[in-house]
């Protein structure tokens, strides 16, 4: 450990989570996501205490976030506060702080309130966005993993369209209202979707002084097809949907950099655009402190099928932090909330098994229930099998309904589906509010995530 580093270890350490010591192992789980919540849940009624550390109060619905971004739910809808979720669980505590180092000699995490002794540490704290090495993208584009970001994101955009409308000139109106959505997986087609009806249904009754039809929505993907990982038909139909909105997909094509409003390209082409929305790709949410050989590509930790950690007894992982190898998937599962809810269950199980000095722990098999991505209303593609594929209106409920399932909480869930319902029938987005402190977020310095 260096100098600097003991130095802040030594004054976290005297501070304490003030966490009570029981006679029962201590389980800590960093990161309350979707693997976090269910190893928590699932050790309810295990001889453990169980302690999990988040940097929010809250646990955040991801594939929601671009509604957020587009003013169709407002932000409350789509997260859960912890500490309510585990309310019923007597051997569960709460900790508000983020852990920024593991000390695996001394079985301790530190974090940024003080550190904590682990008898078992279980690592679910997720993903973060990749701006593969780019700080100028890195700086100036706007992520979409957490919610604040969804924040400033709906600030900026509606912000922007608050700017040109004070503007005399065509180019810098133009600027202004031109958008580049980086990245054509999910997360890319439905924001651009989103834009593409924020601009056809909601913005030209907001802003009639301005041309609506010079809004410009582009899609940039690097490699040859739309929605990797889902079939082709389903990547093409994407394509058709997003084109009737007049995005411009951008196939086999690279960002290169972005500055002062200038988006290039690889090809040679640039893009005078005030927003770039970076959703192209994610890498693991590594914490200092494990050993290097214990780490796999894109910066994920290395499990073994009962989710141990390459090298350690002790330290374990799911979710999108979590490698784990197969034949089936040597890159490890895809980092998507089924691996991680599906990884998390097990791993409560077999960490019960361990504590009760039980054998034969469950090995993992991931059950992979399809997959689906929307563009809109009435636009949506659904791959239930390798051979079922279906597209259109009923994919789209289908995609409402699995979303809706999937929401913590009735309150929330009634408070989206209304939403929904009020958004379909009136054509209307009711979150489109500037509520962000009156700064200019993109041209802040922009923290590490
Ligand atoms: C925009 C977007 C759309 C998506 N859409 C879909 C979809 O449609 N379908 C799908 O299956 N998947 C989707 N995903 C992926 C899915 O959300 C993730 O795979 C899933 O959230 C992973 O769960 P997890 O528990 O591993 O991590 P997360 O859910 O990311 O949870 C990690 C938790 O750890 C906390 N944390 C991180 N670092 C620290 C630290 N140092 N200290 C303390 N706490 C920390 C975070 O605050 C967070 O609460 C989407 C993701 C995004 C970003």
């Amino acid at each position: 450990m260096s100098e600097i580093q003991a130095s802040s270890y030594d004054t976290v350490q005297c501070q304490t989570l003030r966490i009570p010591d029981t006679s029962k192992p201590r389980v800590v789980i960093i990161g309350g996501g979707f693997a976090g919540v269910h190893i928590a849940r699932g050790l309810a009624k295990s001889p453990v205490q169980v302690v999990m550390i988040d940097r929010y109060n809250y646990h955040t619905f991801q594939p929601l976030l671009y509604q957020v971004a587009t003013s169709g739910l407002e932000p409350d809808s789509i997260a859960a506060p912890l500490r309510k979720m585990l309310e019923s669980q007597s051997n569960f505590h709460f900790r508000m702080a983020t852990v920024t180092q593991i000390d695996t000699e001394e079985q301790r995490i530190i974090a940024s309130i003080g550190s904590l002794r682990y008898d078992y540490l279980v690592l679910a704290n997720g993903s973060k966005t990749n701006f593969y090495g780019n700080e100028s993208i890195r700086q100036k584009s706007f992520p979409l993993k957490q919610l604040p970001q969804a924040l400033d994101l709906r600030h900026h955009i509606l912000s922007s369209l608050e700017q040109a409308i004070l503007s005399s000139s065509i180019e810098e109106q133009d600027r202004l209202m031109s958008f580049v959505v980086v990245g054509g997986g999910p997360t890319g087609v439905e924001v651009a979707g989103a834009l593409g009806e924020l601009k056809l249904h909601v913005l030209p009754k907001d802003y009639p002084e301005l041309d609506l039809r010079r809004m410009r929505i582009h899609l940039v993907e690097g490699t040859d097809s739309l929605l990797n990982g889902m079939s082709a038909a389903s990547g093409e139909e994407a394509v058709k949907y997003l084109e009737r909105f007049s995005v411009q997909v951008w196939l086999n094509t690279l960002v290169s950099d972005y500055n002062d409003d200038v988006v290039y390209l690889n090809n040679g082409t640039t893009i005078d655009a005030h927003t770039l929305i970076w959703g192209a790709g994610v890498m693991g949410n590594l914490i200092e402190g494990l050993n290097p050989a214990s780490i796999f590509r894109n910066n994920r930790v290395k499990i073994d099928a009962y989710g141990k950690v390459e090298g350690y007894d002790n330290i374990f992982a799911a979710g999108d932090i979590a490698a784990l190898v197969t034949e089936e998937y040597p890159q490890g599962h895809p980092m998507v909330a089924p691996v991680a809810i599906q990884q998390g269950q097990l791993l409560a199980k077999n960490l019960k098994k361990i504590v009760e000095n039980k054998q034969e722990l469950g090995a993992f098999v991931y059950k992979d229930k399809g997959s689906m991505a929307t563009v809109g209303r009435n636009r949506a593609v659904v791959d239930l099998t390798d051979k079922i594929h279906f597209k259109g209106v009923f994919a789209w409920f289908v995609w409402l309904f699995v979303h809706l399932m999937a929401i913590v909480g009735f309150r929330s869930k009634l408070v989206v589906l209304t939403n929904w319902i009020w958004n379909y029938l009136t054509y209307d987005r009711a979150a489109r509010l500037i509520i962000r402190p009156f700064v200019d977020v993109k041209n802040e310095r922009r923290a590490e995530e």
